[in-house]
């Protein structure tokens, strides 16, 4: 694992609400080909940091370094342009369309291939499409409506849909939430490997998994930063066993 030239450094990070600090004086970095983990208790700010690296959330100070560039000056659709892609913990997939529809409107303009769904598609782009299909456990099911997919398959469905758009830094909102044993072993498969070549940043609260998965994990306690290492360091970190894990 490269640490040397992170993708993203997050640097003094600090979003007050009414004078609450949500997110304290953050600072970490996350390198390429890494995948890791932010735990934390409920409310310790891991969603509002995710908020703040995509634009969702404007930060009162500090500043979100993503290849060198400060990504808080910038709107939402402008990160997601610079290859950053968000998935919040409630999977947002539209419902009465198919599996493969989703997918078709989910790729970028910028490919230029006609993906208004009342173009007939072509060979090239229903190849693609399955191609990302395959990837989330989808290509089986292209032509279902999306609606019928199980919780898990939704989940997998909108990382397919962030895929298809080739982000270098993936935030995913605790993605395994609401998944079955089998589904969560899967996924965890698909983070380690959606982590080759980009960076990928995950919340997640199950540490069994997070075990599996992490290269590094980050621990947030009140908005700061609480402890940082391999699963097995901060497992065993008193701080974090006495905010965390023991309750
Ligand atoms: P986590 O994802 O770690 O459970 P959050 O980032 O969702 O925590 O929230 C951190 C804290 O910030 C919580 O106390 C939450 O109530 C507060 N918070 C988050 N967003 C806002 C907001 N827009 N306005 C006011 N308070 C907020
Ligand atoms: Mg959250």
């Amino acid at each position: 694992m490269k640490s040397s030239n992170p993708v993203l450094m997050v640097e003094g990070l600090t979003v007050a609400f009414d004078g609450f600090r949500a997110v304290d004086n953050l600072s970490l970095q996350v390198a390429k080909d890494e995948l890791r983990v932010i735990i934390g208790p409920n409310g310790a700010g891991k969603t509002t940091l995710l908020d703040m690296i995509c634009g969702k959330t404007k930060p009162t100070s500090g500043r979100v370094l993503f290849k060198g560039e400060d990504l808080t000056k910038l709107a939402e659709h402008q990160i997601v342009r610079r290859g950053v892609g968000r998935k919040f913990q409630t999977p947002s997939v539209y419902e009465d369309l198919t599996v493969g529809e989703n997918f078709e409107i989910s790729i970028p303009k910028a490919y230029g291939i006609k993906t208004s769904l009342a173009f007939k598609r072509t060979d090239a782009v229903r190849k693609h499409i399955h191609g990302f299909a395959e990837q989330v456990f989808l290509g089986d099911v292209l032509h279902q409506k999306a609606g019928r997919l199980s919780h898990g398959q939704k989940q997998w469905l909108e990382i397919g849909m962030l895929l298809i758009q080739q982000p270098e830094l993936l935030l995913l909102d605790e993605p395994v939430a609401g998944m079955s044993p089998r589904e969560r072993e899967q996924t965890g498969e698909l983070l380690q490997r959606i982590s080759h070549g980009r960076s990928v940043v995950v919340i997640e609260h199950d540490m069994e998994f997070v075990k599996r998965i992490a290269h590094k994990v980050t621990v947030l306690h009140q908005g700061q930063l609480l402890a940082e290492g391999s699963a097995a360091e901060v497992q065993a970190d008193p701080r974090v066993i006495d905010v965390y894990i023991g309750h």
